[in-house]
């Protein structure tokens, strides 16, 4: 049996207690391990549960519930203008966020894993150096799992200017500008541009490449697109900020295909994306190699090249969500425990939470064009679903595609309410290798949004008889 813990040694670190870091502590923990979990931050979660995907699904949930509220009144139920009160709103999103950062802890004190608030390095392969409160701590190691995630990439052409902010600045929600610029029109960018304007403020997006949340199919960003606009938020593709500077407000210098223009905002949240911490856990002292990036190159096994040291979830690469993360983190966990266990996932999928939602798993059309892949395609508009009427969403759309020979799903793309919830059972198709007959028998119940992915398979079989 491998060496017990004690205060210098460990027979298994996780260093980073995101999704990823946390999922592997726990896994290996119930597999018998005695596990020490390394992170800084005062609570566990990482990025996701402390400043990600749950304090903006929060605030999404606010921004959601004053647009209904609005929309309510084209169905003949008025409502007066929001209240907004801000303390209230952080402390519903913080209240969510602390009940499930306590419960991780809960979860780890149940298992015994051990939790160390630090900074960890490598100094060699069987060991790492932490920085904790109380000076620095040594602590050796058998094998290690990787965690250490992501942060926001910051353009270095900007000035240090408190109004500039990035994601978790924007979640903290400090106040509602009457103007601010969101560079980077990908999911985080939308999300708080949409949560922003939603409280009051008049929100610019600019995105360098051709279509906001490039990745996605455009056929399901177009009527996001679409009712962004018609809210009032304006949105420059194609188009570059050259230059900032800030002086009683924030002046940017954009180009893009109207020429060279500039204007002004109260403040500029910038979302252009994440850079992985691979770099900053001295990889080389373990002799692991770090790409240029900062990214850590696994096998299927989550391995790294010293194979007693593992690494997961947004450090070993695209896409940097919190699912691809937490499956990683079992991969590694049970491959550390000795189980023949690989990383091989058909599909991952990603969602955009804005209003409509915008979700994706799989081929997209694009790529499928790209790789010279055949396929065939279907799409069912939500103008024909009964549920998507029924709630004032029509503009959705489902869309798959499918191997024209065999007929089996390659990917899907959904627009409209719940489109996050509707994807997984594409995903599930694609990873069942399930085809066009297998979802089209499959009785969806009715009326539900459901019923629109069923639909776009029949009307790739001919077989829809309500369009
Ligand atoms: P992280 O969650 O980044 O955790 C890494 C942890 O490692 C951190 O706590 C950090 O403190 C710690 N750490 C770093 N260096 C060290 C070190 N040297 N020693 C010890 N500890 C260290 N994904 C989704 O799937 N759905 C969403 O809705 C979603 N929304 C998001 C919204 C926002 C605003 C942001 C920023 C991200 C969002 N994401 C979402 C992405 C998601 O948060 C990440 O993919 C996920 O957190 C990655 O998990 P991870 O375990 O790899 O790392």
């Amino acid at each position: 049996p491998p060496p017990a813990a004690d205060a210098d040694h460990s027979p298994l670190v996780v260093i980073g207690a995101g999704p990823g870091g946390y999922t592997a502590a726990f896994r290996a923990a119930d597999l018998g391990r005695e596990v020490t979990l390394i992170d800084p931050r005062a609570t566990l979660g990482g990025v996701c549960l402390n400043v990600g995907c749950i304090p903006s699904k929060s605030l999404l949930h606010i921004a959601k519930v004053i647009d209904e509220a609005e929309a309510a009144r084209d169905h003949g139920l008025g409502f007066a203008a929001p209240e907004i009160d801000l303390g209230k709103i952080r402390a519903f999103k913080d209240g969510v966020v602390g009940r499930l950062t306590s419960g991780l802890e809960g979860l780890a004190r149940r298992r015994k894993v051990r939790v160390i608030r630090g900074t960890a390095r490598f100094t060699g392969p069987n060991r790492l150096s932490i920085d904790t409160e109380a000076g620095p701590q040594s602590l050796g190691f058998d094998q290690a799992i990787i965690a250490v995630g992501s942060e926001p990439v910051r353009l270095p052409f900007l000035p240090e200017d408190p109004r500039i902010i990035d994601s978790t600045g924007s979640l903290a929600l400090a106040e509602v500008p009457t103007r601010m610029l969101v560079i980077g029109g990908g999911i985080i960018g939308l999300e708080m541009a949409q949560i922003y304007h939603a409280l009051g403020a008049g929100i610019e997006i600019v995105e360098a490449t051709g279509q906001i949340i490039p990745g996605a199919d455009k056929d399901v960003v177009a009527p996001l697109t679409r009712r962004l606009r018609e809210k009032g938020i304006v949105i420059h593709t194609d188009t570059r900020v050259t230059a900032v500077t800030a002086g009683a407000r924030l002046e940017a210098r954009f180009t893009g295909p109207k020429g060279d223009f500039s204007d002004s905002y109260d403040r500029i949240l910038v979302a252009v994306g994440r850079r992985p911490n691979g770099d900053r856990i001295g990889a080389e002292q373990a002799g692991i190699a770090v790409s240029p990036q900062g990214f850590l190159a696994v096998d299927t096994q989550m391995r790294t090249s010293q194979p007693h040291i593992f690494a997961i979830g947004d450090v070993v690469g695209q896409p940097m969500l919190a699912h691809k993360a937490t499956h990683e983190a079992k991969v590694a966990a049970e491959a550390a425990c000795g189980e023949t266990v690989a990383f091989e996932a058909a599909c991952i999928p990603s969602v955009a939470y804005t209003d409509p939602e915008i979700a994706w798993v799989g081929l997209t059309e694009a790529q499928a064009k790209q790789d010279g892949i055949r396929v065939g395609k279907a799409s069912f508009p939500w103008m024909a679903s009964g549920r998507a009427l029924s709630m004032g969403r029509g503009e959705g759309l489902t869309k798959l595609l499918f191997d024209p020979d065999s007929g089996r799903v390659l990917g899907g793309a959904i627009t409209g309410a719940n489109a996050g919830d509707l994807i997984a059972e594409v995903a599930l198709a694609i990873e069942m290798r399930a085809d066009a007959h297998d979802i089209a028998l499959t009785i969806h119940p009715h009326p539900t949004l459901s019923e629109t992915v069923a639909f776009a398979a029949e009307a790739h079989l001919g077989t829809l008889t309500d369009l």
